[in-house]
């Protein structure tokens, strides 16, 4: 019988699949399976209103059975089958839509790493990266026919008329020989066909049977000390059927969604938090959503990949969609089922669905929910999830221009001052005291360092809290907030603090001292931009601060991530003219300019010290100090 050629662009696909050095060829298994499974789907549709299919959903199957010696893979269904139109036009052309630009995408360089073919939906074809022959035996439910489908590949294929008893179809794959570098024995390898089917097709409603070898010891030897073994055949179910969140949640204790995590997300820890939701509506969909323990290894790396598992009724159709999950929870495992996306979806597609983008809005608020309920009821709980995620939640409000505060902004903790532990913002704001304008942040290394800082006294003095930024992190998120609840957030080092004795203390200030402020500023030079009358110092006798947006905990960060970016904080010193030891400067001004100089330049390097900067030269420190106990 004369071969019959493939539709053109087909044939072009199907030569680049034979020939394709694409890595993920197993999944041509879940392809295959997905087919027979939705030709199950239409029979036993059919059996609900036809009595003569005579067969109830309990007879329905799917058979692996793999041949080593022969090197032949069958699957097998007992669905509808295919007549001679069918396999015409279902298996010589390739319908789907996507096939064009898949192959565009098979042909790029980057053949190796994307997981194309999963997404495209070219099914069937895929077959052809396992396998030099298929065969296809069919027959269709209402016909008395049944025939072979044969094609060894691009050169076309033939169909003829054959013998087969049952409805149903078996599509028959002679495996490839073994090549270099290329194993493809193991798709005969029945551990390994178990696997594949627990992999992708687990959740596949209809039974996944094959006959597993096994060793058994013999009948009447099993007491025997020695027993002899013989090899036997047992029937065995690969697949689940039921996945975990189809199943209602009262049924599934807490155990099993510890163990379903553990096992899909490869975690040795149970999950923090387990979040099972079900929505009907637009778009109908069921999520299974995990916070891990802890944050995987490479979580804060560029190596870890965010996204959901992506079902389609069961289906496993994207390992990893992206698209469901916003940047600032990427922390989430888990699993969308929705059986609105269809199997042939392709990722370009994906991207702009509408359905998918109504689903991650929906699961952003549910997680946010989740998360703000988490924080209301079990603190030391939340604070574990802010141990490993929260600087993520920091990262979420500074990115996008500030797109997330509002959602993210109530899920923020603090080190605060007074209550010596996290806090949240709105804590903080129901705590002010009436006259307070700001809500205040200090930023250091520790929070020991800043609990030490000297212009945090005077606020510490007013019994005003003030907020701990000790994380590089930390003034960014503020700065990116702005406002919470329409309270400006103001750094202790900012030379307005909105004290309302300030402006008093500086009109007395002003006149006599810019004589000693000029002084000093003359000594140091370049190294600071300004000296000033502190209004903030109280039993300290300076401190440094930083003008303009830019502090020195930003500097220090931009320092190691940026070297090159000059951000560098503009220096204040802030003097305390009451202070013994700036007085016992300011005296020697006039008298003894040498020895005020020296003062001078120790109250900065102290400055320094305090502020956790490096002294420019510790030396030349040294020596000062040794100058002056002469
Ligand atoms: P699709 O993405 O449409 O499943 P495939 O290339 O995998 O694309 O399959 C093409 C078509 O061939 C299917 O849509 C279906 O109509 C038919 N088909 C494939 N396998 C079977 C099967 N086991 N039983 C019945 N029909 C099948």
């Amino acid at each position: 019988m004369a071969k019959k050629q493939f539709k053109s662009e087909s044939k072009r696909l199907l030569d680049l699949m034979i020939n394709s050095i694409y890595t993920h060829k197993e999944i041509f298994l879940r392809e295959i399976i997905s087919n027979a499974s939705d030709a199950i789907d239409k029979l036993c549709f059919l059996s609900l209103t036809d009595d003569k299919v005579g067969m109830s959903r309990e007879d329905f199957k799917i058979n692996l059975k793999a041949d080593k010696d022969n090197r032949i893979l069958t699957i097998e269904d007992n669905g509808i089958g295919m007549d001679r139109d069918d396999l015409e036009n279902n298996l010589g052309t390739i319908a789907s839509s996507g096939s064009y630009k898949f192959r565009n995408q098979l042909e790029e360089k980057d053949k190796e790493n994307v997981d194309i073919i999963g997404q495209f939906g070219v099914g069937f074809y895929s077959a052809f990266m396992v396998a030099d022959e298929i065969n296809v035996i069919t027959k269709k439910y209402g016909c008395d026919t049944a025939y072979c489908w044969k094609s060894s590949g691009a050169d076309g294929y033939t169909i003829k008329e054959c013998d087969k008893d049952s409805v149903g179809t078996q599509v028959i794959l002679h495996i490839k020989p073994d090549a270099e570098g290329e194993n493809y024995s193991e798709f005969l390898d029945q551990y390994r066909l178990q696997g594949l089917v627990k992999k992708y097709s687990d959740y596949i409603h209809y039974p996944i049977i094959m006959d597993m070898e096994t060793q058994k010891p013999k009948e009447g030897t099993e007491d025997k000390e020695n027993p002899e073994y013989e090899t036997v055949y047992e029937t065995t179910t690969l697949n689940s059927m039921t996945p975990i969140w189809q199943k209602n949640k009262k049924e599934v204790s807490q155990e099993d969604y510890n163990s379903f995590y553990k096992e899909k997300f490869f975690d040795y820890e149970d999950p923090l938090c387990t979040i099972s939701t079900s929505v009907e509506g637009v778009v109908t969909y069921k999520a299974l959503l995990f916070i891990p323990s802890k944050a995987p290894y490479d979580y804060y790396t560029k190596e870890f990949k965010k996204g959901l598992k992506l079902y389609s009724s069961g289906v496993l159709i994207m390992d990893n969609c992206e698209e469901l999950l916003p940047e600032h929870f990427r922390f989430v495992r888990g699993v969308v089922d929705s059986q609105d996306f269809s199997l042939n979806i392709s990722r370009e597609v994906l991207q702009h669905d509408r359905q998918l983008k109504t689903i991650a809005k929906t699961l952003e608020k549910k997680i946010k929910n989740e998360l703000a309920s988490m924080l209301k009821k079990d603190r030391e709980k939340y604070e574990t999830f802010w141990g490993q995620f929260g600087r993520q939640i920091k990262y979420g409000i500074v990115s996008e221009y500030g797109l997330h505060k509002d959602l993210l902004q109530d899920l923020l903790l603090f080190y605060s001052s007074t209550e010596k532990k996290l806090v949240t913002l709105s804590e903080y704001v129901d705590r002010m005291k009436e006259e307070q304008k700001y809500i205040y942040f200090a930023a250091g290394e520790s929070v020991d360092t800043i609990d030490k800082l000297p212009q945090t006294e005077i606020l510490r003095d007013k019994g005003y809290e003030i907020l701990y930024c000790s994380e590089d992190i930390d003034e960014f998120t503020l700065q990116g907030l702005g406002k919470y609840a329409d309270k400006t957030f103001r750094s202790v080092a900012n030379d307005d603090l909105g004290l309302e004795d300030d402006e008093k203390k500086e009109d007395e200030n002003k006149e006599d001292n810019t004589a000693v402020l000029n002084f000093v500023k003359e000594t140091l030079g370049d190294k600071v931009n300004e000296v000033a009358a502190s209004k903030k110092l109280v039993s300290h006798p300076v401190c440094l601060t930083a003008k303009g947006g830019i502090s020195f905990e930003m500097e220090k960060y931009f320092a190691q991530v940026q070297p090159d970016s000059g951000m560098k904080a503009q220096r204040v010193l802030e003097l305390n003219l009451e202070h013994p030891a700036v007085k016992a400067m300011s005296d020697s001004i006039g008298s003894d300019d040498e020895k005020a100089k020296l003062y001078a330049e120790l109250l900065y390097d102290q400055a320094l010290i305090i502020a956790g900067l490096p002294i420019e030269n510790p030396s030349d420190y040294a020596d000062l100090v040794c100058k002056l106990m002469k």
